[in-house]
């Protein structure tokens, strides 16, 4: 299996290639040559897998470059039920992905057993072990420098701590993140584990990760990496809790599902229309969105337009507050019938801080094959589905899953299952639930009085000078 570029201009390269890297050469994103295909015969056969072994017969169909014994073994102490099992108490955790039955035909499922509470663990913590192995194997090191407002940053941290080869530099806006998010990240005593906070936004991090990005020599000479959402290898791994979804909702491979996804970078629903594209029967895929309604305007006008910085809301589901969707240039890829010179042509102008707009084209109707809804969610119905579904189901959602809930259950198709996606636990968003059920949302035990841990964390001025020189003191010679 080989990758290539979304922009069409860049060499085809392995998966093991691609792992450590971000972008193409070319300003593109890596996507399989062509989607490999899963017969019914195969379908029949992963029904009764275990999440391990799903997870092994799906990456195995784009990693084939691990010999497969490393990669199942890889795999094997990931998927883990003590790994997975931070989640609500009376989860099933020997699933991994539980099932949820609010009733008949609609359906939860847990991302967000992990240990940060948040379907990026599903992703993340495969890469820590994918990224000890490949550097391992190449006898290198690599200095992950990130920017967090919050989920990405601590499942990155979770998945690294400890790992070989690997340090993990971390930037979050400093007294800006709950008690409990902050108490999640800085209570880590790792050596390879640096919280920095930073006298500002999370902007002003942002910037100064991309400042060093940008030193291309600096990068290279102190071996600088990302974990950002367009790591293909957090995207393959996001497509085997697909098809673990759709066994656990259906009897047999004959039924259709329709799946709702809280969408922000366009990440997790992305992998799901990479398992419709592998024969995966999806009926409908809902993309919800929240007052950050970018996608919904995609899906339901045709227009393509991010927003500035400055015209994106900082809402109650702050991990959908994204102005531009960073993986959605992968979906257009196949939409536009894999034509990097198209794709080239409309990111030029959304690179620019323009827009494109596919309504009446050719490129509309070959939309509809591809079997997107889409809804937004505003303040209001996230309290509204919160309240809704604790009343009638006794179970707490959180803020994003509840925007997915209540797209969801608007768009969906008349008798087709609905799966949720449950993105993450309301144990990390109790401002809202209070504000919603007026009473806080149960915590795991096992992240009771996390916030009296002692706290490993450095504070920084936005200063890209201080924070070069930091790194460069805490990397071997
Ligand atoms: C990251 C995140 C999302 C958005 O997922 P994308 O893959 O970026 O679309 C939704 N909900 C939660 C809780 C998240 O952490």
């Amino acid at each position: 299996m080989k990758y290539i570029s979304t922009r069409g201009n860049a060499p085809a390269k392995t998966f093991t290639e691609i792992l450590l890297g971000g972008l193409a050469p070319d300003g593109g994103l890596y996507l399989p040559e062509t989607y490999p295909q899963v017969t019914r015969a195969e379908l029949d056969a992963w029904r009764n897998l275990s999440y391990a072994d799903l997870a092994f017969a799906v990456l195995s169909k784009f990693a084939t470059d691990i010999p497969a014994a490393d990669l199942r073994a890889i795999i094997s102490k990931t998927y883990t039920a003590e790994v997975y099992n931070k989640g609500r108490a009376d989860s099933d955790f020997e699933q991994i992905t539980p099932l949820r039955t609010l009733e008949k035909g609609v359906h939860i499922l847990e991302l967000s057993n992990g240990p940060t509470l948040a379907f990026k663990d599903m992703a993340m913590q495969l890469l820590g072990n994918l990224f000890e192995y490949a550097l391992a194997k190449q006898h290198d090191e690599l200095n992950i420098l990130g920017a967090t407002s919050g989920d990405t940053g601590s499942a990155a941290e979770y998945a690294m701590r400890g790992k070989r080869g690997i340090r993990v530099f971390m930037l979050s806006p400093n007294g800006k993140m709950s008690a409990f998010q902050r108490a999640q990240m800085y209570s880590l005593q790792d050596e390879n584990i640096f919280n920095i906070a930073i006298n500002g936004m999370f902007d002003d991090a942002q910037d100064m990760v991309k400042a060093v990005s940008n030193d291309h020599a600096y990068k290279a000479a102190h071996k600088i990496g990302t974990v950002n959402s367009i790591n293909w290898g957090r995207v393959s791994a996001q497509i085997v809790y697909y098809f673990k979804g759709y066994f656990a909702a259906t009897q047999s491979n004959d039924e259709q599902v329709a799946f709702s996804v809280p969408s922000g970078n366009f990440g997790n629903i992305c992998a799901g229309h990479i398992a419709r594209m592998m024969g995966l029967p999806i009926g409908q895929l809902i993309l919800a969105t929240n007052e950050n309604d970018v996608l919904d305007e995609f899906f339901s006008t045709g227009l393509y337009k991010p927003r500035a910085t400055d015209h994106t809301y900082q809402t109650s589901s702050p991990s959908m507050d994204i102005s531009k969707a960073s993986n959605f240039e992968r979906f257009v890829f196949d939409l536009v019938g894999r034509d990097g010179a198209k794709v080239r042509e409309f990111w030029s102008k959304v690179d620019a801080g323009g827009s494109f707009d596919i309504k009446g084209s050719d490129y509309w109707h070959a939309l509809q094959k591809f079997h997107f809804s889409s809804g937004k969610s505003s303040h209001f119905d996230r309290l509204k589905t919160i309240r809704g579904v604790f009343e009638e189901y006794g179970v707490m959602v959180d803020p994003h899953t509840a925007d997915g809930i209540k797209v969801g259950m608007e768009q969906r198709r008349p008798n087709l299952p609905l799966i949720c996606l449950e993105t993450a636990l309301p144990a990390k968003f109790e401002e809202t639930m209070i504000e919603a059920l007026s009473r806080k949302p149960e915590r795991p035990a096992a992240l009771e009085g996390i916030e009296a841990l002692p706290q490993k964390c450095v504070v920084m001025d936005a200063d890209v000078v201080k924070l070069k020189t930091y790194l460069t003191s805490h990397l071997p010679r």
